[in-house]
């Protein structure tokens, strides 16, 4: 990988990078196609990254197809993939992390402890390894965005971060490799988080400014319409993550909800910087 990097930097091509975990889907090829606009090189990497997930969690499930993901980049004309093992990408005796601060241990942090522990650890080390112009997230996990965004600034990372807006299925539902788990009615159903975004929305637009109550709205929403279990339901600024104030911050409405022993994510911006 680091040479072939290194031969299209000498030929002074810009190199793109896609992080994933694979088992591609819209999402993921909206990332490749903002990519596409800003360079001729991308590189897709597919790494299930075990480090991210905690015991109990579907690490051993989560659902992949290589030849069919290799299909896909083919299709968008990607440049590399690269699908490292695990053996590749941990010795036995690897002992070194990045550690992202009080911002991960907010939100989605608080179910899942050492997760932005494992997700920021691999993101530095691809960085390391396939020495990107640009990399490219997805808005759908915003306080990964955020945190990874933090991490190139403070580690001094020479990348520029573009993160690309959430793909959604036809009723509304974010994309999400997660979804093949869901049963027919919980698929059905999940279509409840998104609407209460757009509820939320209309309500802030229409004046109302108490994200509590937006909150609270968003709730029994989902609780109505649904038989989700609310995770957490929280409206936050970009900045640090803290407590949102629409006077004096943006706000970011961000949501995680069990579907069975699914995990859904989903958000929105209320408003903007
Ligand atoms: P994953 O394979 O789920 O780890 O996601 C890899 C990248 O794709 C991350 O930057 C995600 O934020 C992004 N992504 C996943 N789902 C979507 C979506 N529905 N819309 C836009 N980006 C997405």
């Amino acid at each position: 990988m680091r040479t072939w990097s290194a031969l299209q930097r000498r030929n002074n091509r810009k190199i793109s990078l896609v992080p994933t975990m694979g088992y591609l889907h819209e999402g993921h090829l909206s990332l490749i196609r903002e990519a596409r606009k800003r360079t001729d090189c991308i590189v897709v990497s597919i790494y299930v990254n075990p480090t991210q997930f905690a015991a109990g969690e579907d690490l051993g499930h989560y659902p992949r197809d290589f030849s069919r993901d290799e299909r896909r980049c083919e299709h968008e004309g990607v440049e590399a993939v690269f699908y490292p093992s695990d053996d590749d990408m941990y010795q036995p005796d690897h002992t070194t992390y990045v550690l992202s601060g009080e911002m991960g241990r907010k939100l989605c942090g608080r179910s899942r402890p050492i997760h932005f522990r494992g997700v920021i650890t691999i993101v530095a080390k691809l960085f390391n390894i396939i020495q990107p112009h640009i990399a490219v997230f997805g808005q759908k996990d915003a306080q990964q965005s955020i945190i990874l965004k933090k991490m190139v600034q403070d580690l001094n990372f020479d990348i520029e971060m573009i993160i690309a807006p959430i793909v959604r299925e036809e009723d509304g539902l974010a994309m999400s490799s997660r979804n093949k788990y869901l049963s027919e009615t919980e698929r059905r159903q999940a279509a409840a988080l998104y609407q209460s975004l757009q509820m939320a929305e209309d309500e802030y637009k229409n004046g109302n400014n108490d994200l509590n109550d937006i909150c609270r709205k968003i709730q029994q929403l989902i609780e109505q319409k649904s038989s989700g279990k609310i995770d957490y339901v929280e409206c936050v600024n970009t900045a640090d993550l803290g407590t949102a104030d629409p006077q004096t911050s943006d706000v970011l409405l961000a949501l995680a909800v069990f579907f069975g022993n699914t995990r859904l994510i989903d958000n929105t911006v209320l408003k903007q910087r």
